[in-house]
């Protein structure tokens, strides 16, 4: 049988109610404890990384659940996370460049409505986490969540409150679980070896564009951090009514590494396309997320900048894919 961790982070799944609000309380030994047919299929352990509400992760705290992974790599067949849903789409990206090349699957789950409630979520989607983790065509960081099964590198949350929270952005979902049983319909393939990255950089902004959005705002973002990720409308572009572009070229020669994307949630940016756009699409050292998700755009470039400082290997390591992040 598979010998497959669960490593507890908190979130709703693990949550109870207080006088303040929900809070996470159950530990990774109580989650395993709600879910004991899992033993016909594989071999659980548990461990409990931290237990919080998912808006406190921060970027260390996915090191934190990397290192958990890398000591303990040899051990086990696969790897179950459970987590808060507000950022579960932001650690899935940072895991995917944190852990690349994966052979043993790394699977992130959570629920909309706490385990310790009757009409909850989580043990649907805990039982799917461990059946996916378990499967032989597994590999790499996927989400399993409501059934869903998705590229830790495509996960977007969608709904705040629906079971289905989650869909896989501008790339299909590569698999299913069903009635105890996985559908794949993207195979996977992780035959090299796996590699752990131990520095992030966590000084990255993302900043969405605004109507309106002044030039001191932007001042901000780019003065502040090593690298920015430009959230602008449509398929992208800057105002003109700044000095946007000139302020943008001048970050970029200081050393910003910044990307263009797009706030529109489907189908990706195309910076050449306006005029808006298209003087940002000529400089060789702006980069462009295309088919990225925001979340996928950020976290690459922590893990990059936590990599080099050196801009040209930064901007060939931004448009190398990494676990499908973007489509070449
Ligand atoms: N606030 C919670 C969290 O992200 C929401 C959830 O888990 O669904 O930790």
């Amino acid at each position: 049988m598979k010998r497959i961790l669960l490593i507890g982070t908190g979130g709703t799944i693990a949550s109870s109610p207080t006088e303040d609000g929900l809070t996470p309380s159950l530990s990774s030994t109580d989650l395993l404890e709600r879910v004991p047919e899992i033993k016909e299929f594989c071999s659980p352990s548990c461990i409990q990384a931290f237990n919080m509400d998912s808006t406190n992760i921060r970027p260390e705290h996915w090191l934190a659940i990397a290192g958990i992974i890398e000591r303990n790599y040899g051990l086990y067949d696969g790897f179950v996370i459970t987590h808060g849903t507000d950022t579960m789409a932001y650690t899935s990206a940072g895991l995917s460049y944190l852990v690349q090349n994966s052979a043993k699957p790394i699977v992130i789950t959570g629920a909309q409505i706490s385990a310790a409630q009757g009409d909850s979520d989580a043990r649907r989607n805990l039982i799917d986490a461990f059946i996916c983790a378990s499967d032989p065509n597994s590999c790499g960081v996927l989400i399993v969540f409501s059934g869903s099964v998705i590229l830790g590198t495509r996960a977007r949350k969608n709904y705040t409150k629906r079971f289905a929270a989650f869909e896989s952005a501008n790339y299909p979902e590569v698999a299913r679980v069903q009635g105890g049983h996985m559908f794949w319909f993207i195979p996977q393939t992780c035959s090299r070896d796996v590699r752990f990255f131990g520095n992030i950089n966590s000084n990255v902004g993302l900043l969405r564009l605004f109507p309106g959005m002044t030039e001191d705002v932007l001042g901000f973002m780019t003065d502040h951090y090593d690298g920015l990720v430009i959230e602008c409308f449509g398929v992208g572009g800057l105002p003109e009514y700044y000095e946007f572009y000139s302020h943008i070229k001048s970050s970029v020669e200081k050393g910003t590494l910044i990307v263009m994307t797009t706030q529109v949630p489907n189908e990706g940016s195309d910076l050449g396309l306006y005029k808006v756009g298209h003087r940002f699409k000529q400089e060789p050292n702006i980069l462009e997320a295309h088919d990225m998700t925001s979340e996928s755009a950020l976290a690459k470039l922590m893990w990059i900048l936590g990599q080099t400082k050196d801009m040209n290997k930064a901007k060939i390591l931004f448009n190398t894919p990494v676990s499908h992040d973007m489509i070449v």
